[in-house]
């Protein structure tokens, strides 16, 4: 499984999926663009009251990424101890949630 962002190639920016138009041209033909899942954990929290939908994965950790082309994504961790600075990689999109391990 792959993750994904929108890039405006005239502007060579990237934003998160949600985006349908460049913030600096406004252009909207923004390109899906394959990431490569890499990144560094910049912070984290333990979830122990979850949302109903996620209820039964409580208590579960959530991250916050920064990917090496450079956004910030929260996402859920499943894995060994967490700490800041962490390398992690993507490992599927569960319910509309990024999963990194
Ligand atoms: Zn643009």
């Amino acid at each position: 499984m792959t993750i994904t962002a929108k890039y405006c190639a005239e502007c060579d920016r990237l934003y998160h999926f949600d985006k349908y138009h460049c913030m600096v041209c406004f252009s909207k033909n923004l390109e899906e663009k394959e990431l490569n899942g890499r990144g560094e954990v910049y912070s984290f929290t333990k979830i122990h009251a979850a949302p109903k939908r996620f209820a039964t994965l409580a208590p579960y950790n959530i991250i916050l990424v920064d990917l090496e082309e450079g956004l910030r994504l929260t996402a859920r961790y499943e894995g060994d101890e967490l700490a800041i600075g962490k390398q992690v990689i993507f490992s599927e999109k569960v319910d509309g949630a990024y999963v990194f391990r």
